[in-house]
């Protein structure tokens, strides 16, 4: 039967097949995560709405368009939180992480949202996972949150991976070159989309981005900020991509490259995956060394990433896993039903994965259901108190004692 109600409009439910996969995935990053020293934090699903405002720029495509806010009963702007860098910068400076031996190293999982047009690999909510490294301006910094990128998806198997990385130099370095910038777009007014035209004063890196076939044209010929970098600004990149290179992680220049917030500066790169089409990216980030003070802290260097887990999925567009079991009890008697629930508790505790029926079949029915959850063993349950292992996948079957059960399931063969 049709249900009369269906999931909002760019959401989606996950269901066990793809599930699985999903849950590799996180494991598979925390992992990393964790080898590497950053912990796990979460923050609410939504914030005021001025953080965002103020944190990812009020004149980006995220706070013009894209937030999803609402008034609460005491009539207070929140926002529905579009990405997770401002909130954890937030979170820094609340409890007074910035007293902590720096850098913080942080990592995190969860649901964005994000008002867009829905279309593959782009939702109005999806999930992100990350990391920050706060309190710190060292190239390694930088390096090290690549390659624990690079490694993620290379570990995943995620196919075609391509690393693009670009600097932004820093905010005093900036000025100048977004002058030069400006009087670009200025003296080809003309030819720029109306959008883009309108920010040239608020965004004008934004240029980059467009897909505006006139804006597109204007930017072949725009000055880029690569060829502009001066003093430390050369030095740190320099150094980023010598450590990245020293680790053997392949990357091309692209000095076209900008970011979809402001609060960018120096590194920015960016993992893309030629499999995914229009929304290439997987992954992405940068340094953004003047995030924090423009929160109300103190100067405070950082860097960090977000990579979209449903595009890295679709890049991996792997077969839905099937399921699989250690075991199965199965009961030839209802008599048997509580020892049955006994001895899988005893196999779980074990660490086996074990199910028992829960929806009342016969011992057929059973075997048969067996089967379908993908169990190697199920362990039959007699009338007599007897009982017998079958292998699944060879038909045997033998009379084995429940006494020491663990030993007869993993003993032996496995
Ligand atoms: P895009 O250019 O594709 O819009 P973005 O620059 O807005 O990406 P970020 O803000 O850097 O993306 O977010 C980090 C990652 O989150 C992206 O690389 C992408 O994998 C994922 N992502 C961003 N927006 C969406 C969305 N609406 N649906 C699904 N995944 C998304
Ligand atoms: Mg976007």
């Amino acid at each position: 039967m049709a249900s009369k109600y269906q999931a909002p409009r760019g959401t989606f439910d996950v269901l066990p097949e793809q599930g699985r996969a999903r849950s590799r995935l996180e494991g598979a990053a925390a992992a990393i995560f964790a080898r590497a020293g950053y912990e796990p934090v979460a923050t609410p699903s939504f914030e005021d709405t001025d953080l965002f405002v103020r944190g990812v720029g009020r004149s980006t495509d995220i706070v013009t368009k894209e937030m999803f806010t609402f008034e609460d009963k005491g009539g207070r702007s929140l926002t529905l939180r579009p990405e997770g860098t401002a909130p954890i910068c937030r979170a820094y400076l609340e409890h007074g992480m910035h007293k902590l031996a720096q850098p913080v190293k942080l990592c995190y999982a969860g649901p964005f949202f994000r008002h867009e047009r829905p279309q593959a690999g782009r939702y109005r909510q999806f999930h992100q996972l990350g990391i920050e490294c706060i309190g710190t301006d060292s190239p390694l910094a930088d390096a090290e949150a690549i390659m624990l990128l690079s490694e993620l998806l290379g570990e995943l198997g995620v196919p075609g991976v391509q690393l693009r990385l670009g600097s932004l130099g820093s905010l005093e370095a900036r000025r100048e070159y977004l002058e030069e910038l400006k009087a670009h777009l200025r003296a080809h007014e003309g030819e720029l989309s109306k959008e883009v035209r309108e920010r040239i004063d608020l965004n004008p890196l934004r240029a980059f981005d467009s897909d505006d076939e006139g804006t597109r044209g204007v930017m072949t010929t725009a000055p880029t900020i690569v060829g502009r970098l001066a003093g430390e600004d050369v030095e740190h990149f320099a150094e980023v991509r010598a450590l990245l290179d020293a680790a053997g992680i392949a990357y091309e220049i692209d000095p076209t490259l900008v970011r979809g917030l402001d609060y960018y500066t120096r590194t920015i790169f960016s993992f893309v995956c030629d499999a995914l089409g229009a929304q290439s990216e997987v992954g992405g980030g940068g340094r953004y060394d003047g995030l924090i003070e423009q929160l109300g802290g103190p100067p405070t260097p950082a860097v960090g990433w977000a990579a979209g887990i449903e595009r890295i999925l679709l890049a991996l567009d792997e077969e839905e896993e099937s399921a699989e079991r250690d075991a199965f009890v199965a009961i030839a008697d209802e008599g048997q039903r509580r020892r049955a629930m006994a001895l899988t508790t005893e196999l779980r505790r074990a660490g086996l994965s074990a199910e028992v029926d829960l929806g009342g079949r016969g011992l057929k029915g059973q075997l048969k259901h067996a089967d379908r959850i993908g169990a190697r063993r199920v362990l039959i349950l007699e009338a007599d108190g007897s009982a017998q292992l079958r292998d699944m996948q060879s038909g045997e079957q033998r009379a084995v004692h429940t006494g020491n059960l663990i030993e007869e399931m993993t003993g032996g063969d496995s």
